[in-house]
């Protein structure tokens, strides 16, 4: 028999581990989402945990932060990679069907006895325990309400996803599979010639923008925001990184190529990820008109450029992703200045865990620090990175050893990671079944 009871706000990929992991913990939650009753420019339906931008949860190689991220998840609460894994259309990396993927965690939520599915927008902090993982589309009144309990002012942040197209009406008859670099998925490169690159590079410059009203022509931009109509303005540049084909050594395409990634099963849509826009969807349809080959293509989600609010570092969070003057409210996702699908099920996952402990009367824990799940918690609280830009999971997280001082990189890593999942396993063990 659960006992009452948690909130959580935001049934993103965020909200639904925080659920997940709070109802794992013998608690009953609340879960409020406020789609359908209010759509936002992220989401095109009403499932829970839509993944808003690209479709990959990353590399499976446990050397790599992803793959450590996601191995400790699965020592916590692996519901939401069981479903990833069900949805799986990558061979390397997690990537996924994302409309499975969401209706394979909506269904085992709203299955989920011990969790309430509220359809409304909270326009209040709900009374008691609450997380909230509201992402990137945090607006008033919630925002203005967590912005006092806090006392810290949010920080922003931008964010892009690149168009994805439909592949009926494609021509794909020169197309060639190959990884963009070695060990990569396969993606479809398709051949094009000097004269419609340079028109596709034209039209770009040449197209009319909406970026966000903040992002001005000299903000600083890290990749995973950086819009193409900039690099198209260097014709070196555009060539090398735009059009440039794959990187590895066993497959060359001569030429540019334009890069079209698997969106869906069964290859119903591609996306474009060296094509992230801030362009009008009407310029987006008129710079792929430069390609024959894409010409006919519909475009089923054009690329979009958004600002996201995150609260800063010390001022605002513990470690414990409590609120640092409101500790009934725990953060989770995006709002916590973390980046990433995994980040999200990562912080989400211990915001509620440490949900249920407050239900409980039990301390809030935070994993050891030689977790990578537990680096990331602290980083959050650390200075905030000088850029402005949010937090990914890296190994240059965890702790330095000076005994491994002078041993070789691989070497160094297999003891990163042993050490990564003992700490993982005592939390664990600490968290849940103690
Ligand atoms: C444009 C863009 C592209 C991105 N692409 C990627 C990518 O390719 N790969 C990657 O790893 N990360 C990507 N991210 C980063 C980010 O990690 C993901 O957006 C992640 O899904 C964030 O999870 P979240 O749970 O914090 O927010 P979301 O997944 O957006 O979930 C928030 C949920 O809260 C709901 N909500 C908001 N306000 C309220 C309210 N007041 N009441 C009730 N419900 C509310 C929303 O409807 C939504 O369902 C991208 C981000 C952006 C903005």
């Amino acid at each position: 028999m659960t006992q009452h009871a948690a909130t959580v706000v935001g049934g993103g990929v965020a909200g639904c581990a925080a659920a997940m992991a709070a109802a794992r913990c013998g608690v009953h939650v609340t879960l409020f989402e406020q789609r359908p009753t209010r759509d936002t420019p992220l989401h095109s339906d009403d499932m829970l945990c839509a993944l808003t931008g690209g479709p990959d949860l990353g590399a499976a190689a446990l050397d790599r932060a992803t793959g450590l991220l996601k191995a400790e998840l699965c020592e916590l609460c692996p519901a939401l990679l069981d479903a990833a894994g069900e949805a799986r259309i990558g061979e390397n990396s997690l990537s996924v069907d994302p409309v499975r993927f969401a209706h394979l965690v909506t269904r085992r939520i709203e299955a989920d006895a011990a969790i309430e599915v509220v359809r409304e927008e909270a326009r209040a902090l709900p009374r008691g325990i609450v997380v909230v993982a509201t992402g990137p589309t945090t607006w008033s009144p919630l925002a203005r309400a967590l912005h006092s309990a806090a006392g810290a002012p949010f920080r922003f942040s931008f964010l892009g996803r690149a168009p994805v197209i439909a592949a009926a009406d494609l021509d794909l008859s020169a197309a060639r599979w190959a990884p963009l670099y070695p060990g990569a998925d396969a993606s479809l490169f398709v051949p094009i010639s000097e004269d419609e690159a340079e028109e596709l590079r034209v039209r770009l410059l040449a197209g009319q923008r909406v970026s966000p009203a903040e992002m001005a022509a000299d903000t600083v931009l890290g990749d995973e925001a950086d819009p193409v109509e900039r690099r198209a303005a260097d014709p070196k540049l555009f060539r090398d990184r735009v059009v440039g084909g794959p990187r590895g050594p066993e497959v060359t395409i001569e030429g540019p190529a334009v890069r079209l990634e698997p969106h869906a099963a069964g290859h119903e849509t591609f996306g474009l990820p060296d094509l992230l826009t801030a362009l009008t969807p009407e310029a987006q349809r008129q710079a792929l008109d430069a390609i024959p080959a894409l010409a006919a293509a519909q475009i089923v989600r054009p690329g979009s450029i958004h600002r996201l609010p995150w609260l800063a570092g010390a001022e605002a969070l513990l470690p414990t992703l409590q609120l640092k003057r409101a500790p009934r409210v725990l953060l989770a996702g995006t709002l916590t200045g973390a980046a990433g699908y995994v980040e999200a099920m990562a912080t989400g996952t211990v915001a509620g865990i440490n949900a249920a402990r407050l239900v409980s009367a039990d301390e809030p824990l935070v994993p050891g620090e030689h977790s990578l799940i537990g680096a990331l918690c602290r980083a959050l609280v650390g200075p905030p990175p000088s850029d402005e830009r949010m937090i990914q999971a890296n190994y240059g997280m965890l702790p330095d050893e000076r005994e491994d001082e002078g041993r070789p990189k691989r070497e160094r890593r297999e003891r990163q990671i042993a050490g990564a999942l003992k700490a993982i396993g005592e939390y664990a063990r600490a968290a849940l079944d103690g």
